[in-house]
């Protein structure tokens, strides 16, 4: 059956960004959607990240232009559905020479790779991002590119859009337990012992390397990669963050950034100094949402090394390294929380087809947010040009 065709039914496994960007798309062409999520509402990494739909970081040519694809479709929603969506653009600030020096080399070579960024002297980064912290700021990277969005609340919202504007059905509580063939076509196993046949099944099922292709994910490469967060309470914000707010530490994150030469030293001077941050990831960013909350991370613990417990101490490091990056007059934290996405250690999604018409489509890493609208275009046009 061609992708094509109007009447294919398609089912989604899992209500995480992915699957729902996969909804989105699939009923866009005429397709007829279930998602099926096994909670009654989502709680995967798409409820729990700082909501930063984040081009900068991404790897310039096709990811950063599918990154921007997705961009315009977050704004299609503001304006389309009503989900809170603020361009405040981001602000990378240095506050050591090294980081500095990474900064003004990216700036001098990022029109060639077409991002759109402008390095700014102390005085204009406060402008636009108030709360950084004065105190030695020697320059910032200020992109108008970066969006923010409360992650828990689109998430669970986006559902009732999807139903009304495209007739997607949603069921939650519902787990699948099983996909396989039946009669030639697809067929979903759920736990309740019910089955289904659909012409296409999408399993967007997170970090769950357990419940479905279990022996495929094994062998995908696939790594979980938990990460620890805090929020503050709006009042720690004594006026708006501004912007997205990154420090020097993030640019040893991002692979944009490792075409500076000067990361080389920074790195050094990190693994050195601090080689706590090295051992458990550590970067830190802020963001602020709808509800003026400050949202801080993060940490990067991978495979056997998680643990369900999360570790006071890496609270106690980001939040040091936030209180050189911000300066707030009281940190006052309301939440705590980890998260727990896929990640491949190359692609920018994991994608298998082991049935025909079944894919299995995960692993979007610390990037989901960002990339998951255009990375389900590419699918679906791939798929009608088959
Ligand atoms: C702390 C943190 C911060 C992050 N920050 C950002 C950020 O600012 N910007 C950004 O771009 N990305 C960010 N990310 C990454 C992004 O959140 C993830 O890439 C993305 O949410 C992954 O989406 P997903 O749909 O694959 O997974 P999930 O959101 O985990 O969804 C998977 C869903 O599938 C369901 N499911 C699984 N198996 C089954 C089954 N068998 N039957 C039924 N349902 C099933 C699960 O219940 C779950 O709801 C962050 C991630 C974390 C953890």
């Amino acid at each position: 059956m061609s992708s094509g065709n109007s009447a294919e039914r398609v089912a989604i496994i899992g209500a995480g960004i992915v699957g729902l960007a996969q909804a989105w798309l699939a009923a866009e062409g005429g397709r007829q959607v279930t998602v099926f999520e096994r909670s009654p509402r989502a709680c995967g990494a798409s409820i729990r990240n700082f909501g930063m739909i984040w081009p900068i970081g991404q790897p310039h040519g096709e990811l950063y232009r599918t990154a921007m694809r997705s961009r315009a479709r977050w704004l299609r929603l503001s304006s389309e559905a009503g989900i809170w969506v603020d361009a405040c653009g981001s602000v990378h600030a240095a506050h050591r020479a090294d980081e500095q020096a990474v900064l003004e080399e990216f700036a001098a070579v990022a029109p060639e790779l077409a991002v759109d960024c402008q390095l700014l002297t102390p005085a204009q980064v406060l402008q636009k991002a108030p709360l950084i912290n004065p105190d030695g700021l020697r320059c910032g990277l200020y992109s108008p590119t970066e969006l923010c969005v409360n992650p828990t609340a689109a998430t669970r919202s986006l559902p009732d859009w999807l139903a009304a504007r495209y007739g997607v059905r949603f069921r939650f509580g519902v787990l699948a337990s099983e996909v396989g063939e039946s009669a030639g076509r697809p067929q979903v196993v759920f736990s309740d012992g019910t089955r289904e046949s659909f012409d296409r099944v999408l399993v967007c099922g997170g970090a769950d390397f357990q419940t479905l292709f279990p022996e495929v994910l094994e062998r995908s490469g696939l790594v979980a990669c938990k990460l620890q967060m805090l929020a503050l309470a709006a009042e720690s914000a004594p006026c708006p963050l501004g912007t997205h707010v990154a420090g020097g530490l993030t640019l040893r994150h991002y692979r944009i950034f490792e075409i500076c030469p000067g990361l080389m030293s920074l790195r050094r001077r990190i693994a050195e100094e601090t080689p706590e941050l090295d051992r458990y990831g550590i970067h830190v960013m802020a963001s602020q949402n709808d509800r003026g909350e400050l949202i801080l991370g993060d940490s990067h613990e991978y495979g056997s090394q998680i643990e369900p417990f999360d570790d006071v101490r890496i609270d106690e490091w980001i939040l040091r390294e936030l209180q050189h990056l911000l300066r707030l007059p009281v940190w006052k934290i309301s939440r705590r929380w980890h998260g727990i996405y896929a990640k491949h250690p190359d692609l920018p999604v994991y994608q298998a087809q082991p049935i025909p018409r079944v894919h299995i489509f995960t692993g979007t890493g610390g990037a989901g947010m960002t990339m998951s609208f255009g990375l389900a275009e590419d699918f679906w046009r791939r798929l009608q040009n088959q």
